[in-house]
């Protein structure tokens, strides 16, 4: 026999082997450890409902937007805006070119047209207009808005100071950012954010809005509980509202450049 086909062979016997060993039968995990407080399940219960499969998406770089995990909800997909309406009238009014999104001045702000929550994880991407105008609050202003009450704060703070609960990825009005992680004028600034809106039962503040912000890779907010919707000038209060809603990018008046949502 030739050589080679001999070694072929063996590998064939071989693979069939250690098939014939694992059997897909063979139980997951253990029935006879402690039941796990809170749970039904036993620790490494094989019988837990396995966690479901999805495709991650791909990182963005500058020059390129990432792509969604399988199971997101795109809301923009660099092409229209079918995924919202205005503010104001209905019509999207924002520009759509080279594939993102570009805010047209006190045309109003830009709504889902669904309503999302309670709890959400939004990937979103920004960038300020370049080269830079205005200052402080005048300078690349727009922001993100949960349940369009609960604003993390977009703004160009690249070498602009602000108030710092005003500035960007703070709870505007109420806690600055851990970190200033803004990229310049012009480049894609990422934020990862967790929403956790507030729960009510018979009109009673069950649990608060609990928000964290990841801003290029880093931690901006920890888990903050926040006492309330967004307020300007004013101390946020909770008053009963529903556990979605929709989801709101301001118009401030600058034409802040959004994409991969
Ligand atoms: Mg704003």
């Amino acid at each position: 026999m030739h050589p080679v086909r001999t070694s072929l062979l063996a590998i064939g016997a071989l693979a069939a082997t250690v098939h014939a060993q694992t059997p897909d039968s063979k139980p997951l995990g253990y029935q006879d450890t402690p039941i796990i407080p809170g749970t039904k399940w036993h620790v490494h219960d094989g019988e837990r409902p396995q966690p479901r499969i999805i495709t991650p998406g791909e990182n963005s770089t500058q020059a390129t937007p990432g792509t969604a995990p399988s199971d997101a909800v795109v809301l923009f997909n660099g092409k229209d805006l079918s995924m919202w309406k205005n503010h104001s009238d209905g019509q999207p009014s924002w520009k759509v070119e080279n594939g993102h999104i570009e805010i047209s001045p006190k045309r109003g702000s830009l709504t889902t047209a669904s309503e999302y929550g309670p709890d959400i994880q939004l990937h979103i991407e920004w960038s300020a207009p370049q080269p830079a105008s205005g200052n402080g609050q005048g300078r690349g202003n727009s922001g993100v808005l949960f349940f369009g009450k609960y604003e993390v704060q977009v703004l160009d703070s690249y070498e602009n100071k602000t108030y710092p609960d005003g500035q960007a990825a703070s709870l505007y009005g109420f806690m600055p950012p851990l970190v200033n992680a803004t990229r310049p004028p012009g480049a894609w600034n990422i934020y990862d954010i967790i929403f956790n809106g507030a729960r009510f039962e018979n009109d009673k503040l069950v649990s608060p809005t609990i928000i964290t912000v990841i801003h290029n890779g880093v931690v901006a907010q920890n888990h903050i509980a926040v006492p309330g919707p967004t307020s300007h000038k004013g101390l946020p209060t909770y008053k009963p509202h529903p556990e979605k809603g929709p989801i709101v990018l301001q118009d401030h008046g600058n034409p802040v450049r959004y994409r991969n949502i």
